[in-house]
């Protein structure tokens, strides 16, 4: 199994290429047949080969979207799923405290149909992926000097999300393993994309039908 056999969620491996930079703890939260395991036995065991067992191996979690682990899409009734909506609710807030714990929270999906079927697979293998793991690990973290905007993206999402200064922190970590990815002086592309993979947003688990 490699990297382009598994169609769809490219969101998931992306954070997956940043969280080995910097070794970040991942949590992958979504459906059965999502591949959310498959990407992770898939990327720990490639890297364990390429780096010749030496890298920091971030710890990767994966969660089901409901605790009886039938629903595909919060928005969508699942016949099979057994859980109350008290249940739901009871979950969502167990998988909310997990993702404030970990650097970097995705939701996987289920590809299309059509995605399966159809769907290129974006014909990146996981080497390639790997080689800019490698440069990325050998650029040193970025300077902390900021452009203005970059600290304007970072105060309104401190103080829209009311996030505490070691979240903030993990943001921070996080931003900086984007830029040296991009082999870039940090800015705001790297504190946006940080900030999207931190946070698990509200109306990707939200049980209104
Ligand atoms: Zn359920």
């Amino acid at each position: 199994m490699n990297w382009h056999d598994i169609v769809g969620n490219e969101l998931a491996k992306r954070a997956l290429e940043v969280a080995l930079v910097g070794a970040h703890s991942v949590l992958l939260v979504g459906p059965a047949g999502s591949g959310k395991a498959r990407l992770i036995a898939t990327v720990r065991s490639a890297a364990l080969q390429y780096f010749d067992g030496n890298i920091d191996m971030p710890h990767m979690g994966t969660q089901p979207l409901c605790a009886c682990g039938h629903t595909l899409e919060v928005k969508r009734i699942a016949p099979r799923c057994t859980c109350t909506l008290a249940d739901k609710d009871a979950h969502t807030r167990r998988l909310r405290e997990v993702a404030d714990a970990v650097d970097i929270v995705v939701v996987t999906r289920r590809p299309t149909y059509d995605e399966l079927c159809n769907g290129e697979p974006n014909g990146e293998r996981i080497e390639a992926v790997l080689k800019r793991v490698s440069c990325a690990r050998q650029h040193p973290e970025p300077s902390w000097t900021l452009p203005e905007a970059g600290h304007a993206l970072l105060r309104q999402a401190y103080n829209t999300f009311a996030l505490t200064p070691y979240k903030l922190a993990r943001i921070r970590g996080v931003a900086a393993s984007c830029a040296r990815l991009a082999g870039e002086p940090l800015g705001v592309p790297h504190i946006a994309e940080a900030i999207m993979f931190t946070m698990l947003r509200q109306e990707e688990l939200s049980w209104g039908i």
